[in-house]
């Protein structure tokens, strides 16, 4: 691992180490809106309460030897359960000024429903690091962006993030920015609207990156939107990046050199499912090898070691591509003791 920077080595460290605890939790798995490209099919609604119960407990039972807790609230549309997760949340800060462990939120959201107040409590509540798409300007947004209902999206989305700005407190909002195919003119009146707007605040910045293919649900028509001229896409990637950079706003177009660790790889890693489920990835849900058990209401977790190796598998092989994305290649030809092992996650 010489090659790789401190922040590499630290992060490959403290992702297998007691004491760091990463949890992606699914408050609900509907959504309210239906994007073109989306993989997830919204089966399950909102978590129940002895599944938040369970959150609780294993959180606390593992507060005493935590030093790092990251949480991301990832779904469906996770604003869709504010009181889910702000019950978790308060129960996460009440034990953290207990016990002094760091503590990051991050949130994957399509900002529809979450105006200035239901933004204000979450920050307040730790939960500073947001992830938002927009996929154009509203023309070619409301196209792919859709409700459910078929309506268009983009300018309420806009006017929570620009109502956001009022606020005072720190926080990370990062622009996911879809490249298309036949959406690049769009995507650059985008980002002079993006710089206009947010280019003297630090707390926005921008991440541009291509529509691919993950499969799933929808996944009849999604290589439409594919780019498929890597030329192209490049220079619409540089451009943009080129208007959207300011001395405040950042735009990061690609990873650095250091390689990608998957959350779905490290070993102190779950997702948490709506139902009360365990998984690992968050995009194979219809592969029986990311059922891995699920989060008892008194906070043990019945897991499948088996299952449960093979997306950790990076940490031992030290592959980088298994350590990237453990959900490629993942082997086929096992069979899993139906015997699962109770474990509390301290
Ligand atoms: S395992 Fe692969 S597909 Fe799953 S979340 Fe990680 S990078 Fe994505």
């Amino acid at each position: 691992m010489s090659d790789f920077s401190n922040s590499f080595k630290k992060k490959y460290i403290s992702s297998t180490s007691d004491g760091f605890m990463q949890l992606t939790i699914m408050p609900t798995e509907k959504c309210n809106f239906r994007c073109v490209y989306c993989y997830e099919d919204f089966k399950i609604g909102k978590m129940k309460q002895e599944t938040l119960d369970g959150i609780k407990a294993l959180i606390s039972q593992s507060a005493p030897e935590l030093k790092k807790l990251i949480i991301q609230w990832f779904g469906g549309e996770p604003t869709l359960n504010p009181k889910g997760i702000k019950e978790i949340s308060e129960h996460i800060v009440a034990l953290q000024k207990e016990y002094g462990f760091l503590y990051k939120a991050h949130m994957t959201t399509n900002a529809y429903v979450m105006d200035k107040a239901m933004f204000s409590e979450f920050v307040d509540l730790g939960i500073i690091d947001y992830q938002i798409s927009l996929d154009g300007m509203p023309e070619q947004h409301n196209k792919t962006r859709i409700k459910a209902n078929g309506d268009a999206t983009f300018d309420t989305i806009w006017k929570n993030l620009c109502s956001y700005q009022e606020i005072k407190s720190e926080f990370n909002i990062v622009f996911r920015l879809h490249v298309m195919q036949e959406n690049s003119q769009s995507m650059l009146e985008l980002s002079k609207k993006i710089r206009e707007q947010f280019g003297q605040d630090h707390r926005y910045m921008s991440f541009i990156r291509n529509i691919a293919n993950l499969g799933g649900s929808s996944d009849e028509g999604v290589d439409k939107y594919v780019p498929n001229e890597k030329k192209k896409l490049d220079d619409l990637i540089e451009e943009m990046s080129q208007i959207m950079t300011t001395d405040k706003h950042k735009s990061h177009k690609k990873q650095g050199k250091d390689p990608y660790i998957c959350y779905a790889a490290m070993p102190r890693h779950l997702t948490i499912r709506a139902d009360g489920r365990l998984a690992k990835c968050t995009v194979a849900f219809d592969d029986d090898r990311n059922d891995l058990g699920r989060i008892n209401p008194d906070g043990t977790l019945k897991i499948n070691g088996e299952k449960f190796e093979l997306w950790t598998r990076g940490f031992s092989s030290l592959n980088l591509k298994e350590l990237a994305c453990p959900n490629t290649n993942l082997p086929t030809e096992r069979k899993y003791k139906e015997d699962k092992i109770e474990v509390t996650m301290v």
